[in-house]
């Protein structure tokens, strides 16, 4: 079971910052080698519901890391 398999759960408050704002941080992602951890957030994928990412770079985008892994198989399919 991968971390994006898991059950995402919101309290009522977070389901209204989610609603605001589209997106609502959740908790922290350290990973090896990062000098400093990044905030997690939890927001809407039109495909796959409620998902989690962590905001990539500077412009803090968030990717659905569903979609991302599609795209990648179908890469691998296409032997691109
Ligand atoms: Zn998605």
């Amino acid at each position: 079971m991968s971390e994006n398999d898991e059950q995402i759960k919101l309290d009522a408050v977070q389901k209204l910052i989610l609603w605001a704002r589209g997106r609502v941080q959740v908790d922290y992602i350290m990973k090896p080698g990062w000098k400093a951890p990044l905030p997690l957030y939890v927001f809407w994928c039109p495909r796959h519901g409620l998902v989690k990412d962590y905001a990539h770079k500077f412009r803090a985008e968030l990717r659905c890391p569903r979609c991302a892994a599609e795209h990648e198989r179908i890469k691998k399919e296409a032997g691109a």
